[in-house]
């Protein structure tokens, strides 16, 4: 396959990369074991062990496995013990997943303004809010409101990053959720994890993601007399096990977009009609992200990079004001719960009605970068990208 074609053919799939038969002993000793569910033996579970994993790789007090990051946002919601239609703070840029995180949980979106880099504007809150999510968009990290009692970080989309602290994202707010779909930083297809610093916290996660239950691994689950409803979020061992498989190509996977990432900001044209969004040492360089003087030379040169089959896009897609799940207010409650207990007024902290927000997509363009091509084959993929966005 040509290099071009190659490039063009990937779109996200940075842990997709590292799937390998040859290093799948922990899924092949779970099916030689013949055993899928976590909680079957009293033994360490797969989940278990990546559970430890994650928590030392991340410094993270204590993990949770589950299904997806949507489901990771809504144990991190109900945790906290809301009532029914509490506002949560949220981003006006981001995956409509976290509104519908919100909106399951049965609470209310409150969507609020982004600054230059994207992430949520956080002087914006009012003072005595009390629930808000920050998602790192694209691996850049977001700065985190102060004086909020409950704010989850959203890393679907910033697995390894780190805020200048030196601290992982995930682990400074309330609890952190991660994602493992396909177009993630690791993947297992569909795959979620939730952290927390907060002991008590992570028990009720654990019991609400278990039917309510206070099981024993090994064993059929127990409720005690206080017990509370709960769902089904248990992740399979199967799932654990190419996640655990993943954790492995992490740091050589963030080394590898590191040193593209590198090579690009030597290498990019010095237009004046074009910026590249600056990146913080502690992010992780999934993208670059481009912001042109004007939305017609973007989709300029969206037109010029498809032509030559490199993958990019465009972030119209995140800017929530304007999703109909958002704007339609619909439920399929006959009620229109959760949305029956919204306040009057618009649910929207904006100082401009999010125009410059807007504008602002408009004229942005994020490229990936491609961390397992070796560094050759790096250097002529940016060298591609120089000509194609010096002639536009
Ligand atoms: C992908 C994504 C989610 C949802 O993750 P799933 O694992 O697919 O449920 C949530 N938030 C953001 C920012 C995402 O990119």
């Amino acid at each position: 396959m040509t290099l071009d074609k190659r490039l063009g053919q990937r779109f996200l799939p940075y842990g997709a990369n590292y799937l390998d038969w040859s290093d799948m002993d922990e899924l092949r000793e779970a099916i030689d074991q013949g055993v899928l569910f976590r909680y079957q033996t009293d033994g360490e579970s797969v989940a278990s062990r990546l559970e430890r994993r994650v928590a030392e790789r991340l410094g993270a007090g204590h993990v949770l496995a589950v299904h997806n990051c949507t489901e990771a946002l809504r144990l991190a919601l109900i945790s906290t013990r809301p009532r029914t239609g509490d506002l949560v703070h949220i981003p006006a840029v981001t995956f409509v997943a976290v509104a519908g995180a919100v909106l399951s949980s049965g609470l209310i979106p409150v969507l609020v303004d982004v600054d230059d880099s994207l992430s949520m504007d956080t002087t914006l809150l009012p003072p005595g809010t009390r629930r808000s999510i920050v998602a790192h968009m694209e691996g850049t990290v977001a700065p985190l409101p102060e004086g909020v009692p409950y704010v989850v970080e959203d890393c679907a989309q910033a697995l390894g990053a780190r805020f200048p602290d030196g601290r992982h994202a995930g682990t400074r707010g309330y609890a952190g959720t991660f994602s493992f779909h396909h177009n993630k930083v690791l993947t297992s297809g569909e795959g979620g994890l939730l952290v927390t610093g907060d002991r008590a916290a992570w028990e009720t996660m654990r019991c609400y993601h278990d039917h309510g239950s206070a099981r024993v691994p090994g064993h059929y689950p127990t409720w005690n007399q206080d017990a509370h409803f709960g769902e089904n979020f248990v992740t399979s061992e199967g799932v654990a096990a190419i996640q655990y498989q993943q954790f492995r190509h992490l740091d050589a996977l963030l080394a590898g977009l590191e040193r593209m990432h590198a090579l690009a900001m030597q290498e990019l044209p010095d237009r004046p009609d074009l910026t590249v969004l600056p990146r913080a040492a502690g992010d992780v360089k999934i993208s670059l992200r481009f912001r042109w003087e004007s939305r017609e030379l973007r989709d300029a040169a969206v037109a010029a990079l498809t032509a030559r089959s490199i993958a990019n896009w465009t972030l119209g897609k995140y800017f929530l004001p304007e999703h109909p799940v958002l704007t339609g207010r619909r439920s399929l409650y006959g009620d229109g719960f959760p949305w029956n207990l919204a306040p009057a007024g618009p649910l929207a902290l904006s100082r401009d009605g999010f125009a410059r927000t807007r504008d602002l997509l408009d004229r942005t363009l994020c490229v990936p970068l491609s961390p397992e091509l070796p560094e050759q084959e790096q250097v002529l993929a940016v060298k591609a990208l120089r000509q194609t966005l010096e002639a536009v």
